[in-house]
């Protein structure tokens, strides 16, 4: 039986949303390659990367930054004023570690500016580690190649199951079993979300948890031949020529590019998208494009 298809990225407040109800969760965001990129889900009260820290970001109890560009983690501060002035508690921000002694010396700035200090907690972190978020989700970090210190992240839950040997025991045998210090039961993650930041094309080929997640994420920025793929790797980018050359790998029921370039329209996007992915991925493909945006204004020189 084929996965029931996530609604339709919808324009709502000039944000995308992608229902993704028949796994739990929804993911909400805004992502336009150099100029703002975060996305949200609700549900798990999580933040990945904080753009310029929109009203619907700041009830995020996580906030996992990719890496510390402008368009991905510029908002930290006014996140955490933010969480302060609604008094909505201590928050955790997870960061790649080569970027936490800069991050917490422009906060601490930040705080000196504003007279009061921000109730945070600011957790480096490196390829394989993991963190716990409650409700039995757990967070983890992955190796990424972008030309800052960069990760991607996914969100898994690790189910107990019986092995099959024990499988119809009751329930007094098995906890004498347990008692003997028997191992009954084995652990493997399930990934819900992969999330690759901004990367070159090889995140495809290193990250399992990106290929193996129920949905992923994956910044595609440029679509065609108004811009090469070398021009794509001066910014450590992913070109859509590469991730078709790669497209197999990605074993998701949902793929989801984000970080386009706003060279494209939302039209332009959609149909290339569409058209240019082969007919597998592209019926399981639900771009994150907030809203239509004007081309830019002509003789505009835009690098990204
Ligand atoms: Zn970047």
């Amino acid at each position: 039986m084929s996965a029931p298809r996530p609604h339709r990225p919808e324009l709502h407040s000039s944000i995308a949303q992608i229902d993704l109800s028949h796994l739990g969760f929804r993911i909400e965001g805004q992502s336009i390659a150099g100029v703002e990129t975060w996305l949200r889900i609700p549900q798990w009260s999580l933040g990945i990367d904080v753009g310029r820290s929109p009203d619907h970001i700041v009830r995020c109890r996580h906030l996992a930054l990719t890496h510390a560009h402008m368009d991905h983690a510029g908002g930290l501060a006014q996140y955490l004023a933010m969480r302060r002035l609604y008094s909505l508690g201590t928050s955790t921000v997870y960061a790649p570690e080569a970027a936490c002694a800069d991050l917490t010396t422009l906060v601490n700035a930040w705080q000196r500016l504003h007279g009061h200090d921000f109730d945070w907690r600011l957790k480096p972190m490196q390829p394989g580690e993991e963190a716990e978020l409650g409700g039995g989700r757990f967070l983890r970090a992955f190796a990424v190649q972008h030309v800052v210190p960069a990760l991607g992240y996914a969100v898994f839950e690790r189910p107990r199951k019986l092995r099959p040997e024990y499988v119809g025991q009751p329930g007094e045998v098995l906890r004498e079993l347990a008692a003997r210090g028997v191992v009954t039961t084995t652990q493997s993650d399930r990934v819900l979300l992969g999330v690759s930041g901004d990367s070159l094309v090889s995140v495809l080929e290193t990250s399992r948890d990106l290929q193996q997640a129920e949905v992923a994420l994956c910044e595609v920025t440029f679509l065609d031949g108004r811009r090469s793929v070398a021009d794509a790797h001066v910014g450590a980018h992913i070109h859509l020529d590469e991730l078709i050359e790669r497209s197999e790998l990605l074993a998701c029921r949902h793929f989801v590019p984000y970080h386009i370039s706003q060279i494209y329209s939302v039209r332009e996007a959609q149909e290339l998208l569409q058209t240019r992915l082969p007919p597998s991925l592209a019926e399981r493909t639900h771009p994150l494009l907030p809203y239509d945006r004007a081309r830019p204004p002509s003789g505009t020189q835009l690098a990204t």
